[in-house]
């Protein structure tokens, strides 16, 4: 171990902090050195695609944006094009650039390497790590959003301390990550946690999963605005809808019940399964300062067993510009410290 120490500190990844001295030889603690590697993180989950660069605290600094491609081939192109610019911007970060991530909408597999499914990138089966590493020469691997953001969480983030938690995001899908024991967990088919298609509503509205009353057709953003749409409401956000809301506007108040009920009854079968010491939320335009938020949270208290009632911190984050591709770099990262993460 002394000796892999030894490699990383000359390599400036590791530096030394302070010497204790207790029973027997003096110990050294070494820490990660914030200068000592950097990480490319790309996010496909936007257009144009936000493309940062991480140094080992994952503090970002610098970044860019390319144009969003639905071919994997352009997609790799685009990235070593824009990569040296990049680079560019932060000295020594070339020589010290071990490795780059990519975070997507969809399935993902345990090696990090392939998109098994992605309906929002139409793709099945796509090699895309090998084809980015092929012509870029940087090692990378692929990540599905949630699952980024809550490693980018448990390196960087709230989390550092925190072995069970999930990560719940909040977008037009639901998304769902969660770490046990310290870990990413994926199950067996790196679906695990995918609390979109839980059945909240039996019988309920068709979803594009091919199943009926699933929680995205219920809760998810799309599904809210659809509701607000057939309503006869002319919301066009989630702080429209609030409004109306606080106005008295019944049907606003009807939407808005329903699916903060159905999100606060889906996280209260995770706390139940899984009991995670926080819930983080991260949502694009959701408010969860409103009649949402609140109905959500009286739902979760009110759907766990008594005893677990107010004992799972519930945590919302608005996404800023960097989230997922802060989360992307973090998979380079965690791939670099600790290796992959399968179970
Ligand atoms: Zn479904």
């Amino acid at each position: 171990m002394s000796g892999i120490a030894r490699d990383l500190i000359s390599l400036g990844v590791l530096h030394e902090t302070q010497t204790v001295h207790g029973q027997g030889r003096p110990s050294i603690l070494l820490d990660l050195h914030p200068e000592g590697a950097f990480f490319v993180g790309i996010s496909l989950l936007e257009d144009p695609a936000p493309m940062v660069l991480s140094d080992f605290n994952g503090n970002i600094v610098a970044r860019r944006t390319m144009p969003l491609s639905r071919d994997p081939e352009v997609i790799a192109d685009l990235i070593s094009e824009a990569l040296p610019k990049l680079l560019a911007e932060r000295k020594d970060a070339a020589q010290k650039l071990y490795g780059l991530g990519v975070a997507l909408s969809g399935f993902v597999d345990e090696r990090q390497a392939s998109c098994v499914q992605s309906t929002l990138l139409g793709w099945q089966d796509v090699p895309l790590a090998n084809i980015i590493r092929q012509k870029s020469g940087i090692d990378t691997f692929i990540e599905n959003d949630a699952k980024a953001v809550a490693v980018s969480e448990k390196l960087f983030g709230n989390a550092r301390d925190i072995r069970n938690f999930s990560v719940v995001s909040f977008d037009d899908g639901i998304g769902c990550a969660h770490f046990i024991g310290g870990k990413l967990y994926r199950g067996n088919h790196g679906g695990a946690g995918e609390i979109a298609h839980c059945t909240i509503e039996p019988g309920g509205s068709p979803c594009r999963c091919g199943k009926r009353g699933c929680l995205d057709t219920v809760a998810s953003l799309k599904a809210i605005k659809e509701m607000a749409k057939a309503e006869g409401l002319s919301c066009h956000s989630m702080n429209d809808l609030e409004t109306e809301a606080s106005l008295g506007n019944a049907a606003a108040i009807r939407v808005l019940h329903r699916a903060g009920n159905a999100l606060g009854l889906a996280i209260a079968h995770l706390i139940q399964f899984n009991d995670p010491g926080m819930i983080l939320i991260t949502h694009v335009e959701g408010r969860f300062d409103g009649l949402f938020g609140t109905v959500m949270r009286q739902s979760v208290e009110a759907n766990v067993l008594p005893r677990y009632a107010g004992q799972t911190p519930i945590r919302t984050q608005r996404v800023d510009g960097d989230l997922w591709a802060r989360g992307a770099a973090s998979i380079a990262a965690h791939n670099f410290l600790i290796g992959p993460t399968p179970n």
